[in-house]
């Protein structure tokens, strides 16, 4: 065999290896239903898998590098592939966090024999490709490869906008990805920023805040606004819920519109968002302990509000909207409800993250809570039928009314109000478009309810009255700041 002929068969094989080892565990919990997801599915695998050949195709230009960086590749590839299949977990900036701060005792309760053999197997595959690439590929001009693998490597991955986040929230990217933005959170959460001035003379003595993030949940679905089936069972029930039903979200994803909906920035003075504290700085600073629980990442834009708490829970740091597994809101709920338990403040604020109804929402909704059949079947959302899809979504409105009520529930013994706000809305197959991030009307009409607690609306019949007259006209995402200030005691100027 000649020289090209056998270097090609090392780079194919060794690509194969990368991409069947470290790429195809990223993909193993895609829901799929038939042959077209099959087919869409390997064609995903197999553009991921070019990016290792590319790494590959660029340290074999030198025979030290390749001795020195494939069993590097591949030991950590083997590292990320065994969490990604032993427990669904991804590389997201909060695990880059984590592992910077974990202490070797903890490590210690993370690795198994398993573990230990698979990258025992994979520094062997690497340690025999390296020596093969040693003894029997005497290459020329390797340099010339390396720098052309290094421009194609460029252009793949920075030139290919449908498939971006494909390549960067995967194996080996997604690890440079999470430290950028591990590295982007630390830097925002270091920049000062101003309070907006308040007066605080009707503060609440004792008070339970909560504010409820929602994920893509629009208003118009929701059975107490009127939407054609009973999404929101139980909170229909409840005394002193209030529905901002024409409430208007300038922004379409998370990242623009959380910093929004928690700072006072307004349609006039959207810059806020990077120069003033958050409510959560205004309450801590007034008495309440505060505490940000999430289901979703900590995102550069809003990491300075959660480092405005007293304390932050992430108990799924290893999620992302990449990983196909389930994880459902009501971890929250739980960790709220222990969190009650444990500090018996005065004044206490939390803020809850969900992750809502983010697509797949089959995944986000446990299936004994999946009222509304046929669900969706194929992770690629054009591969199902639009009744399959609303299904799906209205499935996650109705478990919104599920968490929310279930709050609700915990906070009913004391002076208590929850906002629950969505981030924004979702298209659901107007104009052929799905899911969030664009201009359709309905990715602008977020859900939004406010709940007042028996003794919270005795103790301030007024605010009660004022939600009532409220909730009915059309407002922004801007009301939100100073409306959850107003509900504290505290007055915005
Ligand atoms: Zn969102």
């Amino acid at each position: 065999m000649s020289t090209p002929a056998k270097y090609g068969l090392w780079l194919a094989l060794g690509t194969l290896w990368c991409t069947l080892a470290y790429v195809l565990p990223d993909f193993a919990d895609n829901a799929i239903g038939g042959l077209r997801g099959w087919l869409t599915m390997v064609a995903y695998v197999g553009a991921v898998g070019i990016v290792s050949g590319l790494i590959l195709l660029l340290i074999s230009g030198s025979r030290w590098l390749t001795a020195i960086l494939l069993p590097l590749y591949m030991g950590i590839g083997a590292v990320v592939s065994y969490y990604r299949v032993a427990y669904h977990a991804t590389v997201t900036p909060m695990v880059i966090e984590a592992t910077l701060h974990t202490n070797m005792g903890t490590v210690s309760t993370m690795t198994s024999g398993w573990l230990i053999v698979w990258v025992i197997v994979n520094i062997a595959v690497a340690i025999t490709l390296s020596i093969y690439r040693w003894r029997a590929l005497p290459l020329r001009g390797g340099w010339f490869i390396s720098v052309a693998a290094c421009a194609l490597l460029i252009v793949y991955t920075t030139c290919n906008d449908r498939l971006s986040n494909s390549l960067h929230q995967r194996y080996p990217l997604h690890i440079i990805h999470s430290i950028k933005g591990y590295a982007a959170q630390r830097h925002a959460a270091t920049l000062t920023r101003e309070k907006m001035p308040y007066h605080n003379e009707h503060m609440a003595d004792s008070l339970d805040m909560v504010v409820i993030l929602g994920e893509a949940l629009r208003a118009d679905h929701l059975g107490l606004n009127g939407y054609e089936r009973q999404t929101t069972p139980r909170l229909s029930e409840r005394r002193h819920l209030y529905s901002f039903s024409q409430l208007y979200s300038e922004y379409t994803y998370t990242s623009a519109s959380v910093p929004h909906i928690l700072t006072p920035a307004d349609s006039t003075h959207t810059e806020r968002t990077y120069t003033h504290h958050s409510f959560i700085r205004i309450l801590r600073d007034n008495g309440f302990r505060s505490v940000w629980l999430s289901n979703q990442d900590m995102s550069a834009s809003y990491a300075p509000f959660i480092h405005e708490a007293d304390t932050f829970i992430f108990p799924h740091k290893d999620k992302s909207v990449f990983v196909f597994s389930p994880w459902y809101d009501e971890t929250l709920v739980n960790e709220l409800a222990q969190d009650r338990t444990t500090y018996d403040g005065a004044r206490r604020l939390w803020v809850l993250h969900t992750i809502g109804s983010h697509w797949y929402y089959n995944n986000h909704v446990p299936a004994s809570e999946q009222y509304y059949q046929p669900v969706t079947t194929e992770r690629v959302i054009t591969l199902n039928t639009p009744e399959q899809i609303i299904n799906s979504y209205d499935n996650t409105a109705r478990y919104m009314d599920l968490i929310v009520d279930s709050i609700a529930t915990l906070m009913e013994d004391r002076i208590a109000a929850i906002v629950y706000v969505s981030d924004h809305g979702e298209a659901l197959g107007e104009d052929g478009q799905w899911l969030h991030a664009g201009e359709v009307d309905g990715m602008h009409r977020p859900a939004c309810l406010i709940w007042l607690s028996d003794k919270y609306a005795a103790r301030y019949p007024e605010r009660a009255a004022a939600l009532e007259q409220l909730s009915d006209k059309p407002c922004r995402t801007d009301i939100i700041y100073p409306l959850v200030l107003r509900l504290s005691g505290i007055e915005s100027e």
